[in-house]
């Protein structure tokens, strides 16, 4: 094992603007935000009404969106039902009613900043900016100091929030770490020192997976990408065998990995850890197969395939955008044939404008089901529907009748004590159930079987 890098090395691919590349796209990033409104061409065409409306959802929700996304994502023939539109742009029913029309009355009538604000925390505060307690319980120490920017949840795996990805190249209308991107420091989870998380690793020699993630890490320069991940490769941080990158990059800037000014010496990082023996996972964000489209798309999945890292699909089920069994598998076919593997169906967790976009779980699982009849056993390697809950992830195995009474069927894909992983249980059938915390335990229990180990250790 060796840290030394050469970075004069060449990448594994041409750029797409070499004279030998068929597919010539511009590398410009621009992005627009709430405060660029007026400067989105496509949005001219959409009823004033609309518009107010969906402001006033953007002064709440983050919203930000790049010229690729408007010129090549989004089909504006299709708006407002187009799926790439309802995955980036604030849409009314994200709020509620009386909440929408007294803030687009505000922002009509230029009223005082003050006032807005005001109105706009208020309506935050609703939204449960902090699902599963995350912001406090999983935070690890060193040194009896807290980590701030760091998760350790489940034994083997440590998630890092580097301070420098805490943005994305667009904002998921859906997104459940909404909460991070509003400006307020209070809920912002980040961490900026690559040290203490080398330090943290090296003391836990338990932990075999590092997960990277925003934000979106590949917001980041390369240069900083590096000093995190580089010394990894050293001896003292040989157990962390697999490395993680979670990413909507390939969806909303696939340019990162083809023709930034750093994609090369990213693709060389990505190549160097795989030939020092680690294992690196592009855990790629997909909510459709339209993401998959565009040619520049192929172009970076090839890349990084190339590189030797692998890619992982992973992504929420969302009422408005995917809940169908046909995209699904759709979007499952065209990933294997791009090599692509697909990992997890997430169930939308209950934070943000989850009123909009939550399916109930009797249907998520059914969506699962359908999906996974309609295609091949390479394509069946999606773990779902799960939610990543406070006391683990919890996977919807099925519905079925014991002794008379109609259940859920659940177990653990991971727990927060790990003799939790693969126990079945039975919840109360629910239509109307959308999480965890909304399910009852089944055939006569009075609670579910790892409720009061959970309350202890949260205790
Ligand atoms: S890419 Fe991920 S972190 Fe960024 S807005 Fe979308 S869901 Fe949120």
């Amino acid at each position: 094992m060796n840290s030394v890098v050469d970075l004069q090395r060449s990448a594994p691919s041409a750029k797409p603007n070499d004279s030998t590349n068929p597919f010539p796209v511009s590398g410009r990033f621009q992005v627009f935000t709430e405060r660029q409104w007026e400067k989105i061409p496509q949005l001219k065409k959409l009823p004033q009404e609309l518009q107010w409306n969906m402001r006033a959802v953007a002064n709440v929700l983050p919203f930000r969106v790049n010229q690729y996304v408007l010129d090549h994502l989004i089909q504006w023939e299709n708006v407002p039902e187009d799926p790439m539109f309802q995955l980036t742009f604030p849409q009314p029913g994200m709020l509620e009613p009386g909440s929408v029309k007294e803030l687009k009355q505000l922002l009509m009538n230029n009223a005082d900043r003050d006032n807005i604000k005001g109105l706009v925390a208020e309506i935050r505060n609703q939204l449960n900016p902090h699902p599963a307690g995350q912001k406090t319980l999983n935070v690890p120490q060193l040194d009896g100091e807290p980590l701030s920017g760091m998760q350790h949840k489940y034994r083997e795996t440590v998630l890092f929030f580097p301070s420098q990805g805490q943005t994305c190249h667009s904002y998921c209308s859906f997104c459940f770490r909404w909460a991070q991107f509003i400006g307020n420091k209070e809920l912002r989870f980040a961490a900026s020192e690559a040290n203490s998380l080398h330090r943290y690793l090296n003391a836990h020699k338990e932990v075999s997976d590092l997960l990277i993630t925003g934000g979106d890490p590949m917001v980041m320069k390369t240069r900083h990408l590096r000093e995190y991940l580089l010394p990894l490769v050293t001896a003292e941080l040989e157990h962390v065998q697999s490395v993680r990158i979670g990413t909507k990059a390939l969806t909303f800037w696939p340019q990162r990995f083809v023709t930034d000014p750093d994609a090369d010496e990213l693709l060389w990082l990505l190549e160097h850890l795989v030939s020092q023996g680690k294992h690196v996972a592009l855990m790629a964000h997909y909510n459709h197969w339209r993401e998959l489209e565009t040619p520049i798309a192929h172009q970076a999945i090839r890349r990084i395939q190339n590189t030797g890292a692998v890619i992982r699909s992973q992504g929420p089920l969302l009422a408005q955008i995917n809940d169908s069994a046909d995209v699904w598998a759709k979007l499952w076919k065209k990933q294997v044939a791009k090599g692509i593997v697909p990992y997890y169906m997430f169930v939308e967790r209950d934070t943000g404008a989850n009123r909009y976009f939550e399916v109930p779980l009797a249907n998520a699982w059914h969506i699962y089901r359908k999906a996974l009849q309609k295609v091949s056993g390479l394509s069946r390697t999606a773990r779902g529907p799960s939610m990543s809950a406070g006391p683990g992830k919890v996977e919807i195995q099925g519905v079925t009748e014991i002794a008379g009474e109609k259940v859920f069927v659940l177990r653990f894909i991971q727990g927060r004590n790990a003799d939790w992983v693969q126990k079945p249980f039975f919840a109360k059938y629910d239509e109307n159930a959308t999480w965890l915390d909304h399910l009852e335990p089944a055939l006569g229990q009075d609670e579910f079987f790892y409720e009061s180990e959970y309350e202890s250790l949260m205790s």
